[in-house]
């Protein structure tokens, strides 16, 4: 795509989030979906046996991450086949190597939290759109001069790469790089935008004296970022987190100038599926991509449970705001119900009920082995009060739990650290193994 063309699709992009009503914007996706069912039901193997063109959204078959993994030769449109591609990306992997697969196309192969690999792919037109996403909605204050940004990415992706457009420095580095590499690529180009991993932000923000220039703003994607954790980015270094969801399957949300999170509701459909939370709102997502068609992603169970909001947000965008991330469906804790039931507590009133315990909280990590074995992981301040904190936590679980209609787990406390996904190297701060 030219420059022009980039600049003309983010235009384009932010003028949509800013100015269309929901009117406009619901027309859009049912457009979007009509269109999309149809292409698919003509070009896919694995759609042309299950769908019609003019199938309604609601009666296509949702997928999942091992079905996709299953089905990839048959669900992709552009007769790529998964075995090659794989091979492709781990001889990148291996030898360190970038690049794009023989047609254009980038390759992306993440570890899955739960361990099994996806694969993801875009065509170069997908790619150039992807990254006018990017771009329009980074969250990075729009107004911010220079913007001269560190992109803090696990392996990388050649998906990424384009985005070093409109007079813009981004300094790309695996995140795997010990924080030494970091700090001085931060300080040899003064960068003044930090984006990536809240755990890889906590770091930098440890060692904000080492920084010489101003930081002027924070985006935090990949992992949770949780209120403590945003709060703590802040003060470190006087500046705003903005957060951006994604994953493999696209760029979900993006933060506002009012600092709420939105669904990119224009480009990606989201549905909710029930998951019997008694407290608030949690469903689990399933998401539609309304552009990709190389590799479709159609009403795509993401596994994430997000509870969402109204269009009444203060920036004046209609998109819907996405009030809270209660993290994965595995970090759902499943409490005895006291009738030999059990019955689901979001991971977020975990997240909660430690941090809210106290401001002495330096790292913690939840794991339910059993429905009656719950480990938290907790380290603390030096010269925190830890029985005070660890009784304000078991308060604090033992309300949510009651709210939720269940029993509390009985609650082992420890001093291990917390430890990251081995496959993904993600941090998930809650998380049941049984
Ligand atoms: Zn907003």
């Amino acid at each position: 795509m030219s420059r022009l063309g980039s600049l003309l699709l983010a235009a384009q992009l932010r003028w949509r989030f800013d100015r269309w009503s929901a009117e406009r914007l619901l027309a859009h996706q049912r457009d979007r979906v009509r269109r999309l069912v149809a292409y698919l039901a003509e070009h896919a193997p694995y759609y042309r046996e299950r769908i019609d063109p003019g199938t309604p959204l609601d009666e296509v078959p949702k997928m999942d991450k091992p079905t996709m993994m299953a089905h990839f030769d048959a669900i992709n449109t552009a007769g790529l086949r998964r075995d090659d591609l794989v091979a492709f990306r781990t001889r990148q992997e291996h030898e360190r190597t970038g690049g794009f697969y023989p047609g254009g196309y980038s390759v992306g192969l993440s570890s899955g939290t739960s361990g099994n690999k996806v694969l993801t792919v875009l065509s170069p037109h997908e790619r150039d759109r992807y990254s006018a996403l990017l771009w329009a909605r980074s969250g990075i204050p729009r107004g911010l001069r220079p913007k001269r940004v560190l992109f803090a990415l696990r392996a990388h992706n050649e998906a990424f790469m384009t985005v070093t457009r409109f007079g813009v420095t981004l300094v790309y580095v695996d995140y795997l790089q010990t924080p030494e590499t970091l700090l001085r690529l931060i300080n040899e180009h003064r960068l003044n935008v930090l984006a990536g991993p809240p755990s890889i932000l906590s770091i930098l923000a440890e060692r904000r004296r080492e920084i010489l220039g101003p930081v002027d703003a924070l985006v935090s994607y990949a992992e949770e970022l949780d209120a403590g954790t945003r709060a703590r980015l802040e003060e470190a270094f006087g500046a705003r987190v903005a957060e951006i969801y994604q994953g493999a399957e696209g760029m979900i949300g993006t933060t506002c100038s009012a600092g709420a999170l939105h669904l990119n509701e224009d480009v990606v459909l989201v549905e909710v599926d029930d998951v019997g939370d008694a407290i608030g709102h949690a469903g689990s997502a399933v998401v539609t991509d309304l552009y990709r068609t190389t590799q479709p992603f159609l009403r795509y169970r993401l596994g994430d449970l997000l509870e969402i909001g109204g269009r009444d947000c203060p920036c004046g965008s209609s998109f819907r705001v996405i009030r809270r991330i209660h993290g994965r469906a595995d970090g759902v804790l499943m409490l005895p119900d006291g009738r030999g039931g059990t019955v689901p507590l979001m991971p977020d009133y975990v997240r909660r009920s430690i941090n809210r315990a106290s401001q002495d909280v330096d790292e913690y990590q939840a794991i339910q082995r059993a429905p009656d074995d719950l480990e938290i992981r907790l380290l603390l301040a030096p010269d925190a009060d830890r029985p005070a904190i660890e009784a304000a936590i078991r308060a604090n679980l033992a309300m949510w739990c009651a709210r939720a209609g269940g029993v509390p787990p009985a609650i082992r406390f420890t001093e291990r650290p917390p430890e990251r996904n081995p496959r993904s190297g993600k941090l998930i701060r809650v998380r049941r193994t049984f």
